[in-house]
């Protein structure tokens, strides 16, 4: 019998979020401070919350941040499930798929042209959501770099349109990650330039079967502001980056080899709390769960 999606955390997470007019934060985690302060910070402001691990943590770790995200989203005293952001393999979506952990996965075929993209992305929906995991796919191509993810660097940007919104929808996904002038990592001098058009647009034509997910909130331009913009045109989903992981590195370098490591980690971990709960009152999720 095929496994009952409805009750995948992850989407009924997301789900929630829309029908409330409120987004989610998919934190990108690379280490278990990562993990910890994502789940504490979940639970100080009763907010449901998403783990997100790239490749780089199954092949890095040998699956063991994989399975302390999954035992952290267990024991935890509000909704928190762990997704996969963009995998650009089939061999690693299978892996992620088999090794149990994940509720959901990013199929990001999109270093790929559009019609190759949609095969494959089709074939590897199915194989995810016959084992109950859910699936992200990215229709048009987003620029940038981030850690984590190389592959689409070089390439062209492709802005995503409702036609293809349509169409990948129909691919059975789950949630989807529109290319509207978002890019990863730094924007250029002039900022995001964004087509919130188009996202209306998308919105319009596949809002009612999908959920919408950004990619590209740079710290330095999403702030409480341009978050509440963007999920009052539809997004639900919010893949966070910088806004937690510099506070990382920031108490790195400011405490290294000047306190004992215990209090490093402590403080690393604390800060980037913080960051995340202020993350979760911008986008209304605090209160939530
Ligand atoms: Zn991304």
């Amino acid at each position: 019998m095929a496994p009952d999606l409805q009750s995948n955390r992850c989407r009924k997470i997301i789900d929630a979020a829309y029908a409330g007019k409120y987004g989610v934060a998919a934190m990108c985690c690379y280490n278990l401070e990562g993990i910890i302060a994502t789940v504490r910070a979940a639970e100080a402001k009763r907010s449901p919350v998403l783990i997100q691990l790239f490749p780089w943590a199954i092949e890095y770790a040998d699956g063991l941040l994989v399975h302390a995200a999954a035992e952290a989203a267990q024991k935890a005293t509000v909704p928190v499930a762990v997704h996969m952001d963009h995998a650009q393999s089939p061999e690693i979506i299978k892996i992620a798929a088999d090794m149990g952990g994940f509720d959901g996965i990013m199929v990001d075929m999109s270093h790929y042209e559009k019609e190759e993209n949609m095969r494959l992305s089709k074939e590897l929906v199915q194989y995810c959501n016959a084992r109950g995991i859910i699936t992200e796919v990215e229709p048009g191509r987003i620029n940038g770099s981030e850690d984590g993810i190389s592959d689409t660097i070089n390439l062209d940007e492709v802005l995503t349109t409702p036609e293809q919104a349509e169409e990948f929808t129909a691919l059975g996904i789950d949630f989807l990650a529109p290319a509207f002038g978002n890019v990863h990592g730094q924007y250029g001098p002039r900022g995001p330039e964004l087509d919130f058009a188009r996202l209306e647009s998308i919105t319009k034509a596949v809002g009612d079967r999908v959920r919408l997910v950004l990619h590209g909130a740079h710290e330095e331009h999403f702030k409480e502001e341009l978050i509440r913009k963007v999920i009052s045109l539809g997004i639900a989903k919010l893949n966070i980056n910088g806004h937690m992981n510099v506070e990382y590195t920031r108490v790195q370098a400011k405490l290294a080899g000047k306190a004992p490591l215990t209090t490093v980690i402590e403080e690393a971990t604390s800060a980037m709390q913080k960051a995340i709960e202020q993350l979760m009152d911008w986008m209304q999720s605090s209160g939530k769960a």
